[in-house]
């Protein structure tokens, strides 16, 4: 088993002012994967990541078929399967007046691919993993991989529809950094939620959005030892809806070995609402008080403690479609000489908070639509926009439903409705677990004889 607590040695750090076929700015899952897909097509790549392994990540660490399956296809999920992990069975959805159903996984449907249903791993090892296997993969494809070094500039040489991004510059190393430049063909954007080379398209060169308060959720994270119900290495995760955070949730997911994955997460523009109506405490205290106070959960932490250190809050970029987008949805995410991937894309799921899946997918997108030989001189304005239509393509109609999911919770009454008969009715469990196993099944759900059907009928 490969010890995720022990430094990665990443070799020797390239000249300053290499060229290469691709930079990836981000270690993360999103960017290991572009560098490895890129390298594996035969491009000589460099990966950069700010941060030194082992590093934390504050997310709710579960980790669904999409992902799964990439990890595969990368020889990651050997790894993975080797170190220890939560094997997810079910998901356990809460209402905020406490009915409950619990969604049985359909083993069979990721059986067929060679997979389980999902894991739940701390990402402090599931990144350690990916970024592992990946730079290994960089590095035999004649690549080079740099971890310390913070990406402060992109460059970018010409104006307006001629602008190009040509490479990257930053700081390698902490006590004396040093400066150093790269150029490359193709620039990918894989640095999360805040990410330069996204910034750079967004906002520097075509002057659109890059942030957006109704597309950002605030979450907040912490790791429990011991709560109730939740001790094994296989089982359930849960998913409830309470008051104060709809249309947000607080989570509990289980990483295995006892300890669970606490927290919540709430649109930021939802934040503020709450807080100029006077009655929001923030997402700390609010789940400070889930767990000491709320009736349905204060006996299961009875004896439970936190893990120091383990309270840390971030972001996620949604990829909730926006209205009226002045280019592209969710919104521009490449241009000539670059592409981005994951969180510095905006691919987050609106209604589930998942993003590593769709890291990992965009991530491999980016190979398909760059060719070393055809864009020596540069990926182009064409190839980028081929890019952000087929993304789009892929993972609009998705994302779009878990937008009117997220909607549809913040009618309350519904959700109560719809949890306690999901509980009674089994077709509607059976109709959940395959929305959950595949997208496409969740075309289905939005047929109104089908849904009447189903649910309404008894
Ligand atoms: C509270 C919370 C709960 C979540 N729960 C889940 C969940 O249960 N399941 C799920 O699938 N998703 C979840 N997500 C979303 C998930 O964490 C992200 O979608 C995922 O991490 C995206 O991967 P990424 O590689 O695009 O970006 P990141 O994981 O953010 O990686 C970006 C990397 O880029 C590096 N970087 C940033 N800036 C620079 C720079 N200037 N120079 C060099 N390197 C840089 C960072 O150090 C980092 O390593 C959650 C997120 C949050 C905040």
């Amino acid at each position: 088993m490969l010890d995720y607590n022990q430094p990665i040695e990443t070799g020797a750090i390239p000249e300053n002012g290499a060229q290469f076929d691709v930079i990836v700015v981000g270690g993360g899952p999103g960017g290991s994967a572009a560098a490895a897909y890129n390298a594996l097509n035969g491009c000589k790549v460099l990966l950069i990541e700010k941060g030194v392994w082992p590093r934390d990540k504050i997310c709710g660490d579960a980790v669904g078929g999409k992902s799964l399956s990439h990890a595969k296809e990368l020889g990651v999920l050997d790894l993975i399967d080797e170190s220890p992990h939560y094997v997810v069975d079910s998901i356990l959805f809460g209402s905020a007046n406490g009915a409950e159903v619990r969604v049985m996984l359909p083993k069979e449907a990721y059986e067929k691919q060679g997979l389980q249903s999902g894991y739940a791993l701390p990402r402090e090892q599931f990144d350690y993993l990916m970024f592992h296997k990946c730079q290994e993969i960089v590095r035999k494809n004649g690549g080079s991989v740099m971890q310390g070094f913070n990406v402060t500039d992109v460059d970018v040489e010409g104006e307006g529809v001629n602008a190009r991004i040509v490479g990257v510059r930053g700081n390698f190393g902490k006590s004396d950094p040093q400066e150093l430049q790269f150029s490359s063909a193709l620039t990918i954007g894989a640095g999360g939620y805040n990410c330069p080379v996204s910034r750079t398209i967004t906002l520097d060169v075509f002057n659109e959005p890059h942030r957006d308060d109704d597309h950002f959720c605030g979450g907040y994270r912490e790791y429990w030892d011991n709560v109730e119900g939740l001790e094994g290495n296989e089982g359930q995760i849960e998913i409830h809806f309470v008051d104060e955070v709809i249309p947000g949730y607080f989570w509990l997911f289980p990483v295995g070995n006892g300890i669970v994955n606490v927290g919540i997460g709430m649109l930021i523009s939802e934040e503020r609402k709450a807080k100029k109506k006077g009655h929001w405490r923030g997402l700390k205290k609010t789940q400070d008080w889930l767990i000491r106070e709320h009736p349905r959960f204060k006996d299961r932490f009875a004896n439970s403690t936190m893990i120091a250190g383990s309270a840390k809050g971030w972001q996620l970029p949604f990829g909730s479609p926006r209205k009226n987008p002045p280019s592209h949805q969710p919104r521009r995410g490449a241009m000539a000489g670059a592409m981005t991937v994951g969180d510095a894309a905006s691919l987050v799921d609106p209604f589930s908070g998942e993003g590593i899946g769709n890291a990992l997918l965009s991530a491999k997108l980016t190979s398909k639509h760059f060719d070393k030989n055809l864009h020596a001189d540069g990926f182009t304005t064409e190839a980028a926009e081929a890019y952000m239509e087929e993304l789009w393509e892929i993972l609009g109609k998705e994302l779009s439903n878990s937008k009117t999911l997220q909607k549809m919770m913040k009618w309350k009454r519904l959700t109560n409705w719809f949890i306690n008969k999901a509980n009674r009715k089994k077709e509607i469990g059976t109709i959940m677990s395959e929305m959950i196993a595949s997208k496409e099944a969740q075309t289905e759900l939005w047929n109104p004889w089908f849904l009447f059907k189903t649910i309404v009928l008894p």
